[in-house]
């Protein structure tokens, strides 16, 4: 199982490399950036071919998104995000940073070093205890430019309103299939069905406004890609937005080995072929390449972190629960353990020093993912990084 990890993981590799090759510019936009700079030991350790590509890599995006895990637990049990079989681990509530915490942290830290934009996500964010106060909060910073939500919509029904009302105005809602039983075996369902409940709030959403409402729909071969067309067309008559995000090896790398994952090009294919398929005129801020069934009212995103590389769009970091700062999702290195250091009494301003310093090695964290590959074990599930 490790060899077809490395080999779908050395897929994305290379189709990294490609991309790297069809770049411009990567080394005039970063001059006087020592952490771009090809005299880095790390740089002179790449083959002579792939250092000349990847001399040319684009320059990065701006880092002012975050993602928050705002609770490591959740009432689902997605087969590809939590390991089967096994007894997970969560935090004591303790572990958790504290609502001040997390606001103290936004308000001192991630807003003064140009953070603006976040996102609330966990596990299921909507089992934190005062979510909606916490929405309201975050959403009345002067700062805060955009707050969004990821969450599997069980709850949702009953809260869509408090958190429109709180200021959340845009939403992502995991949907991985319209089939009931299916959508049962892939949440780890085992009582009574939960879908028509997560149905029922997306509607709940739908009707109280949020705009944009995208549904997360990712791809398992053999489990839910027959689904692909039918899901497709949940756009044509609602301005919903389904976003398909190829499977990857981070919780469930024992699934992912046994049925692998299907590319944002088989997909786009498939679709093509019984709808149409352009290009969209809207275009989001994330990694999605985003597209639309002719005379749609929504559009189809596709978020392919397995076969292409959008390292250089890349615009965010990940604070989890236990308040570590994670740069980079692929990538387990440069991580700071906020939380302790916030409880611990280091100053505010010590804590923006170390997230720029943090920022400014980001590039070269997600660089040097590129270079080394990932062995293909993840230490944290997604449910735990806040994906
Ligand atoms: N519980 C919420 C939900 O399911 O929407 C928010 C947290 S969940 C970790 C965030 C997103 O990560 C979901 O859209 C989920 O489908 C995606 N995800 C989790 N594990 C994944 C994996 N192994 N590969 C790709 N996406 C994954
Ligand atoms: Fe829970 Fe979301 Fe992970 Fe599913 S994908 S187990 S809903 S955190």
């Amino acid at each position: 199982m490790a060899e077809e990890l490395g080999a779908a993981l050395s897929v994305r590799l290379s189709a990294r490399r490609s991309l790297a090759e069809g770049g411009e510019g990567w080394l005039a936009n970063s001059i006087g950036n020592e952490t771009q700079n090809p005299a880095r030991p790390w740089f002179r350790k790449l083959n002579p071919t792939y250092r000349k590509s990847i001399a040319f890599f684009p320059k990065m995006n701006q880092v002012d998104y975050l993602r928050i895990s705002s609770i490591d637990r959740c009432n689902f049990r997605c087969q590809y995000c939590m390991p089967s079989g096994e007894e997970i681990e969560y935090m004591s509530q303790q572990q958790w940073l504290s609502d001040e915490e997390l606001l103290l942290l936004l308000k001192e830290v991630f807003i003064p070093v140009g953070f603006t934009r976040f996102r609330l996500t966990g596990g299921e964010p909507l089992l934190r205890p005062k979510m909606v106060e916490l929405v309201g909060a975050i959403a009345s910073f002067p700062e805060t430019q955009d707050l969004s939500m990821t969450t599997n919509g069980f709850l949702l029904a009953k809260l869509a309103q408090p958190l429109y009302d709180a200021g959340l105005r845009r939403i992502n809602i995991s949907l991985d299939s319209l089939d009931p039983e299916t959508f049962d075996r892939i949440i780890g369902n085992r009582g009574r069905s939960r879908w028509q409940q997560v149905w029922d709030g997306i509607q709940a959403a739908h009707r109280v406004g949020f705009d944009p409402l995208k549904l997360n729909v990712v791809v398992i071969p053999g489990v839910n890609d027959r689904e692909i067309l039918d899901l497709a067309a949940l756009t044509i008559d609602k301005q919903w937005h389904v976003r398909f995000i190829e499977f990857m090896p981070i919780g469930n790398s024992q699934l992912f080995g046994d049925k692998g994952w299907v590319s944002s090009a088989e997909l786009r294919e498939q679709i093509g072929e019984a709808f149409g398929l352009t290009t969209s005129s809207v275009r989001g801020n994330g990694p999605a390449d985003v597209f639309q069934i002719p005379g749609a009212k929504g559009t189809l995103g596709f978020i392919s972190q397995m076969s292409e590389c959008f390292c250089d769009r890349c615009n965010r970091m990940r604070l989890s629960a236990d308040g570590w700062l994670r740069p980079c999702l692929l990538n387990e290195t440069g991580q700071i353990d906020l939380k302790t250091l916030l409880r611990t009494g280091v100053d505010p301003a010590e804590l923006r020093a170390k997230v720029r310093q943090l920022l400014a090695l980001k590039p070269e964290i997600n660089f040097k993912q590129r270079d080394s590959g990932t062995a293909g074990t993840y230490a944290r599930t997604m449910s735990q990084i806040g994906g």
